[in-house]
């Protein structure tokens, strides 16, 4: 990618540019370990570590149920992921039926 500041070729995982010292990050939105709002089941940690490490939700869930049954360390480790991990920004442009959070007409 190109430096927005000064125009030079720069790697495009960097953060910063080489050339002029600017910040470039933000440009491409960053990957970050957050709790998704949209496909949750509880809290959104398994999906948003899923999202972060580009795996399976189901493949997580599994291994920290798994993890969740053999000792106390997956639910521990859940509620601090939970606590710990941001949630989701709220997007513009919210999903029309969000599984959650059906519609009441009354
Ligand atoms: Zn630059």
């Amino acid at each position: 990618m190109y430096c927005n500041y000064c125009g030079k070729v720069i790697p495009d995982d960097a953060n910063l540019c080489a050339y002029c010292g600017k910040r470039v990050a933000g440009v491409v939105a960053r990957k970050r370990l957050v709790r998704p709002r949209v496909g949750r089941k509880a809290a959104g940690v398994c999906l948003g570590f899923a999202e972060y490490f580009d795996l399976d939700v189901t493949l997580v869930r599994i291994v920290w149920a798994v993890c969740s049954l053999f000792g106390l360390f997956g639910v521990v480790a859940y509620f601090a992921a939970w606590i710990v991990m941001p949630e989701e920004p709220l997007m513009l442009s919210a999903p029309a039926s969000a599984p959650d959070q059906a519609v009441k007409t009354s």
